[in-house]
């Protein structure tokens, strides 16, 4: 698409500050603002367009060498969001300044300006927060809301005297008049509208400074600042990780970090004044898990890097998104391996980032890295595993490819060239290129302009070898269809094999070639060695016989074990090996200890039982699952070992949740006893253990059980303690109690940001699985309310209740809902559930009997 079809606003009319003073009324949940915009007018004109959504814009006027225009209209489009002033005579070029006053609704919507609640004592008070990204800065204030179109801002505002006030700045002044105090910012550095952010609320903070001497705050509820210590630490010393990766300071004089009650995604990097969902943020020293540390670290590590990479320098235009979220979701990970070398965070990369991104981009209705969005429904959705995933995936296979050191210096070299700007994704590979000495844009391009990614396939012609690439579909592909389609990638390939120094890479662009294997294939042979390439691969069955014993042996690293596994369930499901033959693989498992391995293995394992009908099969699965899981989990124990690591402490979590949850007694007779002993003492149960603590005492309880964690998710005042029970209750196997978390996730006791979650658990429970989705279709207005607009918590909903049904009667029936309900800013998350049912039902429909057979011959003689 051509940028004249993007919906943009005219040309003629430029920004060049905004001094925006704005007025929220905290009890009437409205606000009334007033802006000066020094602009330049390109072109003399007697109309100037602009952004505005929801507002009411009382007055504008434009001044010009002294004189004053009126607007003799105001129109505002709703449709298109904008607001046109028409005045009675041409204003000439040059400077000029555009005033205008309007007013709007402080929204419970979590986007523009909005409201969010929280408790003093038994009193309910509401705080005004900003959540902009990607076109609501037009809710708060009429603007020019395009990333390009960059200006600075002067943000004044007048607020009640007993609250504070955060924006972008730091505050210059701070005066009472009229019974409100007012409080001007530091004009901020040339910035798109979508990164400025105002809060006003009640908050305590802990503050430190960078060696750079930068001030960071983290502002948590009030008598909570302890929980801000952790975050605080990651913070100074990630931002000082990136000053010195970049080599470019960072621009602004503080940077704070805003743990906000209700949130729509997990944070937004706003520069300067980053805000978060409090469990996101939060750590309690006392009642924090492991996980949860490690989300916060991951999460600030993100927001950080976008102060330089989004911020410093933006995209050009939304198509170019996941230049900002791919990188930011790769280097998030290089900072806290900095920070926490004992994580081994690159592995999970492989389990949270690249599995997910191989398994969105399997699907028909996947959509390319660069994708052409204009209005806002299509931006909304590109927030997506695409975007974010997949971008990190091609940018970490980039970075394998030309060596760390280049990479760095390319990086570097492309925020230099564009800080305070906006760029594109041939303005990265130009420096990358420039930096590196390799062809980036040519490789690249076939990762960031096509669909999809592709198999590649080792197949044995006699004595020879030769690999061949076609695209890879979840719901598999005819050799006819294969051929008939012309997609080809560079992709840069390695082989793994025994006794064998440094992998090297070659860069494979044909259809098929014949391929040199080190011992000619004699022993095994991996490719894509640590999964950095974004591939899968397959190879002749006498090879897939021979992974048991690289998997037992631990011959290869735990990346690449855990990418045996992962393609043989995707090579399963779409037809290309026998289930039996992943499943064989999966039973080498047993001894593994690494925990990122056992996470995807997990999830592979989960999806098929999704799939699987009620007894026999199921019943055996669950014998064959225990007997995998029950050694690692017993040589663990339930008692932290003295020394142990945190990947320790995960995979413990980990293993009992599974083991419990597939039925072994011995485990949920423990976990009940502890739960037992948890109610008299609260601090007899570590965090870590309490998830699968309560999931298993409402899975195997009765209605006491059940009260008994609502209990704690009603009485616990940690958010994240509260998701946990939340979660839990959504394990019960009683209708009726399945049915009241469903009715609670749309009370007031649960904050619209976290009722997804709480359909969702009901979801993933096979009894609760149509009880959830009749519950969506008979809540849909509302959901639709809250949620229509797009974005996370939307193509959360939609997903969770429904991509895992498995008939054709259901697709038809999901298809059948939606085009009644049309819900235009989650379409393609409608067609990828649709698209996943039927390859759910295709799957169920070869390989049944094959896995039947399978689990009489294994499952029973495991046990
Ligand atoms: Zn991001």
């Amino acid at each position: 698409m051509t940028e004249t079809e993007r919906t943009l606003l005219p040309r003629d009319v430029r920004p060049k500050k905004y001094r925006l003073t704005l007025s929220p009324d905290l009890s009437q949940y409205v606000f009334t603002g007033h802006e000066e915009i020094h602009i330049e007018i390109l072109e003399p004109t007697s109309r100037i367009v602009l952004h505005a959504a929801e507002l009411r814009v009382e007055s504008a006027e434009v001044r010009k060498n002294g004189a004053v225009m009126e607007a003799a209209r105001i129109l505002l489009d709703e449709k298109k969001e904008t607001v046109q002033l028409e005045f009675p005579r041409i204003v000439p070029l040059g400077p000029a300044e555009l005033r205008l006053t309007f007013s709007g609704k402080l929204n419970d919507q979590m986007r523009g300006f909005y409201r969010s609640l929280y408790a003093v004592q038994e009193e309910t008070r509401a705080m005004a927060v900003t959540q902009f990204e990607a076109t609501d800065a037009r809710r708060a204030f009429p603007c020019w809301d395009e990333p390009a179109i960059k200006a600075t801002f002067e943000v004044t505002l007048e607020i009640p005297p007993d609250r504070l006030a955060i924006s972008n700045m730091p505050p210059l002044e701070s005066a009472t008049h009229a019974g409100k105090k007012i409080v001007r910012f530091a004009e901020t550095p040339i910035m798109s509208t979508y990164l400025l952010a105002f809060i006003v609320g009640e908050f305590d903070f802990v503050e430190g400074k960078t060696k750079e001497g930068i001030q960071v705050r983290v502002y948590t509820p009030v008598k909570k600042k302890e929980q801000g210590l952790f975050a605080l630490d990651v913070a100074i010393r990630t931002l000082s990780f990136f000053q010195d990766y970049f080599e470019v300071p960072y621009p602004l004089p503080k940077m704070d970090l805003i743990a906000i009650p209700d949130f729509a995604a997990g944070a937004m990097e706003n520069w300067g004044a980053v805000t978060y969902r409090e469990t996101a943020i939060l750590v309690d020293p006392e009642q924090s898990s492991q996980a949860t540390r490690q989300r916060v670290a991951v999460v600030i590590a993100h927001e950080l890097a976008h102060q330089w990479f989004g911020n410093l320098v933006t995209m050009e235009w939304w198509t170019h998104l996941w230049l900002n979220e791919g990188f930011a979701s790769w280097i998030e990970y290089l900072a806290v391996d900095h920070l926490f070398p004992e994580w081994d965070i690159w592995t999970q990369f492989v389990y949270s980032d690249f599995s997910r991104a191989l398994g969105q981009d399997s699907l028909e209705n996947t959509h390319p890295i660069e994708v052409e969005v204009k209005d806002p429904n299509e931006i909304g959705e590109i927030f997506d595993a695409i975007s974010y995933s997949k971008g990190a995936s091609i940018i970490r296979m980039l970075e394998a490819f030309l060596g760390a050191e280049p990479f760095r210096r390319g990086l570097s070299r492309y925020l230099k060239r564009h800080q305070y700007g906006n760029a594109t994704t041939e303005d990265l590979w130009h420096a990358l290129a420039e930096a590196s000495g390799k062809p980036v844009k040519e490789m690249m391009d076939t990762w960031t302009k096509q669909s999809g990614y592709p198999l590649l396939s080792l197949e044995e012609e006699g004595r020879s070898f030769s690999l061949r690439q076609s695209r890879f579909f979840l719901a598999g592909r005819t050799r006819e269809e294969e051929e008939r389609d012309l997609a080809q990638w560079s992709v840069p390939v390695g082989v793994l094999a025994p006794r064998q120094p440094e992998p090297s890479f070659f860069i494979f662009r044909e259809r098929k070639a014949p391929i040199d294997l080190p011992g000619n294939g004699k022993g095994w042979i991996k490719l894509n060695p640590k999964q950095t390439g974004f591939y899968r691969v397959n190879y002749p069955l006498k090879f897939w016989g021979s992974f048991g014993k690289v998997i037992q042996s631990k011959a290869v690293f735990a990346p690449d074990r855990l990418g045996l596994e992962n393609d043989a369930f995707a090579l399963a499901r779409a037809g290309f090996l026998p289930a039996s033959q992943a499943l064989t693989l999966a039973s080498t498992y047993s001894d593994e200890s690494d925990y990122t391995v056992w996470a995807d293995l997990a999830t592979n394992l989960s999806e098929l039982t999704m799939i699987l009908p009620e007894e026999p099969v199921y019943r055996s699965f669950r014998l064959f699952a225990c007997s995998l899981y029950r050694p690692t989990a017993r040589r663990l124990s339930w008692e932290a070992q003295p020394g142990e690591g945190h990947l320790a402490i995960l995979l413990r979590s980990l293993l009992l949740a599974e083991l419990g949850g597939y039925g072994d007694e011995a485990t949920i007779a423990e976990a009940r006893r502890r739960f037992a002993r948890f109610l008299k003492n609260p601090r007899d149960l570590r965090p870590d253990l309490r998830f699968p603590v309560y999931r298993l005492e409402v899975e195997n309880g009765d209605e006491e059980s059940y009260e008994a964690v609502l209990d704690i998710f009603r009485k616990s005042d940690l958010h994240e303690e509260k998701m946990r029970a939340l979660r839990a209750l959504g394990f019960s196997q009683q209708p009726k109690l399945l049915q009241r978390t469903l009715e609670l996730s749309l009370s007031p006791e649960v904050r619209p940001q976290d009722t997804p979650l709480a359909i969702g658990s009901v979801a993933w429970n096979r009894r609760g699985r149509e009880p959830a989705w009749k519950f969506l279709q008979s809540h849909w207005e509302e959901f639709n309310r809250r949620y229509g607009r797009g974005g996370f918590l939307l193509a959360r909903l939609i997903s969770s209740t429904t991509s895992d049904f498995i008939s054709e009667e259901k697709a038809a029936e999901v298809e059948e809902f939606f085009r009644a309900h049309p819900a235009p800013a989650a379409e393609r998350t409608i067609r990828q559930s649709i698209e996943r049912i039927h390859s759910n039902a295709a799957w169920l429909k070869r390989d049944l009997k094959s896995i039947e057979e399978w689990l009489a011959d294994n499952a029973g003689s495991r046990t």
